[in-house]
């Protein structure tokens, strides 16, 4: 085994080293945010490379988040140096899952090109199948059906396990309806989100000799966010370590924020009994945050009860106070936070930090558009990170399923989409007769047409169209098979050859252009892919749609996908009753989902490391429609002492601190307290003056723990500024790349400079 010298081991503290260094047998890491629980994990898969233990092929980490899963590459990576014997098996459950599903796609019934459905297909599908049972869709929505198979299959339930009391739910036909699913979904060779998992489980269940092989494969296996797995990733999680034993999770039962998709605290409480002898190591100095921050944090925690509860502390500096700051509506909010992030790049206040160094945190995604839109309007750098966003957009949703349908020809979801798409004159009958015809033949809606049309069965205008689509699809289905070809080529003709790119160069509303880019920018996506087939499964099991790029960028993330993560400056915007904690967590009866929004709260502030802001506005306009908003209950349950009041823009003078509309009322107060405070931004004089120009913060200059910038690089610099160039003279910049600004100069035209050649300007 190679041995000497451990940098790995060298900045761990001894109850991190004690869990790195306890390579055999189950171990359990139980700790608070930010005590170094990854960190630990990472270094220990290092510790078992470096130690000879493990080839990096027998090592299974799973992560929580794509991003999370790259991160840990990174590290590890960092941490090696070259390895020339490549990565270990590194993912999420249902990335690595779909690995597995792929080499064993026939004992479930599938093929291996199989396509991975997202929410809407499955949406679609689960609508046609309750629409044929004669089911009222008014009583009985089909999303309500998709939410109860989700949950069986969180639970590893498959049609036949679901337990008979639950078996007659959706208007008694709910274990029919998932059967039939099921059905469909084997005949379009496809699978859902939960089927990854399921099937998996299935697999190890029912073939002990594949099981065997992945236990000889995977013998050491770690897991982050353990505190989130369901039932399904459990028992996934259980027979793949069955044999060895060699399991190493950590968790947080503080963090757990997933219950509502069927995760289970109980899982890491039950560790012990099912790994006897697990190691149980503990964790309690936090390394990310200020004391001011992290006992933020642990008062709002403490209010949840039947915690394991644990013990955190700091060696930081104090720093700032959490600071709270009220707003008239979601756009003002917005507004303020998108000069609060400049003024903090520009080192105006607290401290100096780059742009990719800060984050806004949003309890729903509905929330980020005002974000967007503001940044968009004053040209600051951002990436959204965690929604499917772009690809939920449908030209890219009709693209990818022309892709699909090259991939695999038989996707008859993807055919619906876009057979008629351009229009081809196959109106609802046409579709109708294809849908009955191809049924009826027992193939698939592709092979269905051929056959039609060799039959001269369409009629018309539609006939030859649609033999030219099969002809199509059947030309590009034959390049995918070509390992040769380029795919991103392949791509380009398929929307130029189907007429798609054309269609929307022939539309004349005002989206057409933005669709049009977007399509490019799809394509461009694709150079990062070996192939089509790689895309869309990445595209398929995306939680992050922003491709690694240098450029500095604020990031706006949901809390929830904000998890295992740090920033140095954190917003956490919206903090309102209805919206955190959510209107459906107040309603409930019991206290359940409160506690999980408050656990969120938690994982929320627990992400800053030097300055968190927390803020909430008086009027929101959700889903179109105005609402006057109370200040979260959270709001209250923040110790006092940790917190600074700021005074919101334009009100009572300005100046941050002073003045404060509450300041100096306590936390911790009643119901009243809240309402009164909502009014003071719902009174006329706050009205007229919450349009005056909103003042600097003026708090005391810190030195910032995150990445100092100096003025020559590009990130020092947003789109918009003014700048000075020796030679071209005064200019605006219009757009940064990597180190070099596009700038429009007075006199010299638009030229690309590299930063460090220009010097920032006054307005
Ligand atoms: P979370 O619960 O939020 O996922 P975590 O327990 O996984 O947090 P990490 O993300 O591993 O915590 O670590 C938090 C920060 O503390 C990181 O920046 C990490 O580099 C740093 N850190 C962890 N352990 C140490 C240590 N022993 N010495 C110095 N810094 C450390
Ligand atoms: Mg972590």
């Amino acid at each position: 085994a190679a041995q000497g010298p451990a940098p790995w081991l060298d900045d761990l503290n001894p109850a991190q080293r004690a869990a790195v260094e306890a390579l055999d047998g189950p171990v359990l890491m139980l700790a608070g945010a930010g005590t170094g629980k990854t960190k630990a994990l990472t270094a220990r898969i290092a510790h078992l490379l470096r130690m000879g233990k493990a080839r990096p092929n027998e090592i299974l980490s799973v992560t929580f988040t794509n991003k999370a899963a790259r991160e840990m590459k990174d590290r590890v990576g960092r941490l090696l140096g070259e390895v020339a014997e490549g990565m270990p098996w590194m993912g999420t459950f249902h990335s690595l899952s779909v690995k597995i599903l792929r080499r064993h796609a026939e004992l479930v019934g599938l093929r291996s090109n199989f396509t991975i459905l997202d929410t809407d297909d499955q949406l679609r599908l689960l609508k046609q199948l309750v629409a044929a049972s004669n089911i009222d869709d008014k009583r009985w929505p089909a999303r309500m059906l998709a939410g109860m198979i989700d949950g069986w299959k969180n639970r590893a339930l498959t049609p036949q396990k679901v337990p008979s009391s639950e078996a007659h739910a959706y208007a008694g036909k709910g274990t029919e309806l998932y059967e039939q699913y099921q059905d469909r979904l084997k005949t379009l060779n496809a699978v859902d989100f939960g089927d990854l998992l399921l099937h998996c489980v299935t697999i190890f269940q029912a073939h002990p000799d594949v099981l065997a092989q992945y236990q000889r494969w995977f013998r050491y296996i770690l897991v982050d966010e353990y505190q989130d797995t369901n039932i399904a990733q459990y028992l996934w999680l259980r027979l793949l370590a069955q044999a060895h034993h060699n399991i190493c999770c950590v968790g947080d039962d503080d963090q757990s924020i997933y219950g509502w998709r069927g995760a289970e605290v109980g899982n890491i409480l039950r560790f012990e009994k099912d790994f006897p002898g697990a190691k149980v190591i503990r964790l309690e100095q936090n390394y990310r945050s200020t004391p001011h921050i992290l006992a933020a944090a642990s008062g709002v925690i403490a209010v949840n009860a039947g915690r394991l509860g644990k013990t955190l502390w700091t060696e930081e500096q104090e720093g700032e106070k959490v600071r709270l700051i009220g707003h008239w509506d979601g756009e003002e909010e917005a507004r303020w936070i998108g000069e609060e992030v400049e003024s903090l790049q520009r080192g105006r206040a607290v401290g100096r930090f780059r742009l990719d160094d800060m984050a806004i945190l949003v309890r729903a995604s509905h929330q980020m558009r005002a974000f967007e839109d503001r940044f968009l309007t004053i040209g600051l750098p951002y990436r959204v990170i965690g929604g499917p966003r772009f690809y939920e957009r449908q030209e890219i949703r009709d693209a990818m399923a022309y892709f699909r349908l090259a991939v695999s020809p038989d996707d008859d979801l993807a055919f619906e989409r876009v057979v008629n798409l351009p229009k081809r004159g196959l109106g609802e009958k046409a579709q109708g007769d294809i849908q009955r015809f191809s049924r009826a033949a027992g193939v698939s809606l592709l092979e269905g047409a051929r056959e039609m049309v060799a039959r001269g069965l369409i009629g018309g205008k539609g006939g030859g169209q649609l033999r030219a689509f099969v002809d199509g699809v059947d030309r590009w289905h034959e390049t995918t098979l070509n390992l040769e070809a380029n795919h991103v080529e392949l791509a380009e003709k398929i929307l130029d050859e189907s007429g798609y790119t054309a269609m929307w160069q022939a539309d004349k509303t005002p989206e057409a252009p933005g669709r049009l880019d977007n399509l490019k920018e799809l394509v461009k996506a694709l150079e990062q892919f070996e192939n089509l087939q790689g895309f869309l499964e990445h595209v398929a099991l995306i939680m992050d749609n922003d491709t690694e790029e240098a450029i500095d960028k604020v990031s706006i993330m949901t809390l929830h996908a904000a998890k295992g993560l740090e920033f140095p400056v954190v917003f956490l915007p919206g903090w309102e009753d209805g919206l955190f904690p959510s209107q459906r967590s107040m309603d409930e009866s019991g206290l359940k989902g409160l506690e999980e929004e408050r656990r969120l709260a938690y994982v929320g502030i627990t992400r800053a490391e030097v300055l968190c802001t927390i803020s909430f506005a008086a009027n929101r306009r959700v889903y179109g429609q105005w609402q006057s908003q109370l200040p979260s209950r959270f709001i209250d349950e923040l110790p006092a002492a940790h917190v600074e009041v700021l005074t919101p823009p334009g009100l009572y003078g300005g100046g941050y601190g002073a003045a404060a509309p509450f300041a100096g009322t306590s936390f911790g107060s009643s119901l009243e307290d809240r309402v009164a405070k909502a009014d003071v931004y719902n009174s006329p004089g706050w009205r007229r003056l919450q349009d005056r120009s909103s003042a600097r913060p003026v708090s005391q200059p810190r030195e910032a723990r995150g990445t100092v910038i100096d003025i020559t690089a590009a990130s020092a610099y947003a789109v918009g500024d003014r700048v000075f160039h020796q030679k071209f003279g005064y200019g605006r910049v219009t757009g940064i790349e990597g180190d070099k600004l596009d700038i429009a100069f007075d006199k010299a035209g638009s030229k690309k400079v590299v930063a460090q050649f220009i010097v920032p300007a006054e307005q």
